[in-house]
């Protein structure tokens, strides 16, 4: 299978989505590349309570299906398919999937964010037996134990509120003196008793047998080292840029982000970089969609110019 398209856009999170949308609505004929299900990292999130519309929140699970519908009712093609290299043949921009290649004039990449690795003993390890990067599918599994949280940013402490729907007690282990979350979710925290904060601590080493049985951790600030035992450790400590799609064309800035115009242009015309791929992303999923129909309306302007020359 191959395909042409006025527009292609790679990745159905928030921001590819909502471009491809848009592309669509204005009459371009729009490819969008998604090896998963549309939705992307929000379909795992529990509750989404800061995107405008929803007083009472929604779960990612209704947002992610709700927005591909949206995306396909609006003449959207969605190709099951992983997109592996991208490359330039004259005016065209080229995704090689594994079901062929896929040329459009104009290409917005959305392949977001993956959650960042401590890099600790023990974490690869014990990768899917107590190590985790998910509290809404593995919370479950915890009901009533011990659990622990690596992070102090929003999803590290909005995920630990989530445990604390199943586990007894929730250890949030964090770096520093202060949290970096949003005070609304600080708060929730700090009122919450099954919420234990490790301040100034480190995790060294994660312990066990089959699974997960203990942390070996450090205060930073005494340099004391102890043993605590858990059953999970969930790993929320930022997000690394999927940007490897793009190294060949445009060159990231050294934490991996793609640097664009206001428009989401790359310094390639014609090639849009939107969502947590791209450099000073607030990384937030409104700001995610916000970039992907100012790319979708900069690509029309782009693909209407480049026909009237
Ligand atoms: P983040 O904001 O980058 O926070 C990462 C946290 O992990 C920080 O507290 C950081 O500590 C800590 N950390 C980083 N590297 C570490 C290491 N090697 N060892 C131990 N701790 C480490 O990442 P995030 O929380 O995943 O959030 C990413 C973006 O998504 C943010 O823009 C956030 O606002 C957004 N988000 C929003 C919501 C929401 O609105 N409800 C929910 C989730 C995410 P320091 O603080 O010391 O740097």
């Amino acid at each position: 299978m191959a395909g042409e398209y006025d527009v292609l856009v790679i990745g159905a999170g928030l921001a590819g989505m909502t471009a491809a949308m848009y592309a669509a609505r204005y009459g371009l004929r729009t490819g969008l590349v998604e090896q998963m299900m549309g939705g992307a990292q929000i379909i795992n999130l529990e509750k989404i309570e800061n995107f405008p519309g929803f007083p009472e929140g929604i779960a990612g699970a209704e947002l992610g299906p709700a927005m591909q519908e949206q995306t396909m009712n609006a003449g959207v093609d969605f190709i099951m398919d992983e997109a592996t290299a991208i490359s330039r043949d004259g005016d065209y921009k080229v995704a090689v999937g594994g079901e062929g290649e896929y040329r459009a004039k104009a290409m917005i990449v959305a392949t977001g964010s993956s959650l960042r690795e401590l890099g600790i003993p023990g974490e690869t390890e014990f990768f899917g037996r107590g190590v985790s990067h998910c509290a809404t599918c593995d919370g479950p599994m915890c009901m009533n134990e011990v659990v622990g949280v690596a992070g102090g940013g929003d999803s590290a402490v909005d995920e630990a509120l989530t445990l604390t729907e199943y586990a007894s007690k929730v250890l949030l282990f964090h770096r520093r003196d202060e949290l970096r979350a949003q005070q609304v979710l600080q708060d929730r925290a700090i009122q919450n008793p099954k919420i234990e904060v490790y301040w100034n601590t480190e995790i060294k080493e994660v312990l066990g047998e089959n699974t997960v049985s203990s942390v070996r951790i450090r205060n930073v600030v005494t340099n004391l080292e102890e043993t605590v035992e858990l059953t999970s450790l969930f790993v929320y400590v930022g997000l690394t840029p999927n940007s490897q799609l793009m190294n060949g064309l445009v060159k990231p800035d050294n934490a991996g982000h793609v640097p664009v115009n206001i428009s989401m242009e790359t310094s390639v015309p014609g090639l849009y970089a939107v969502g947590d791929l791209r450099q000073n992303s607030a990384a937030q999923l409104i700001a995610s969609a916000g970039d992907g129909a100012t790319a979708a309306i900069a690509a029309f302007n782009y693909l209407r110019r480049n026909s009237a020359r």
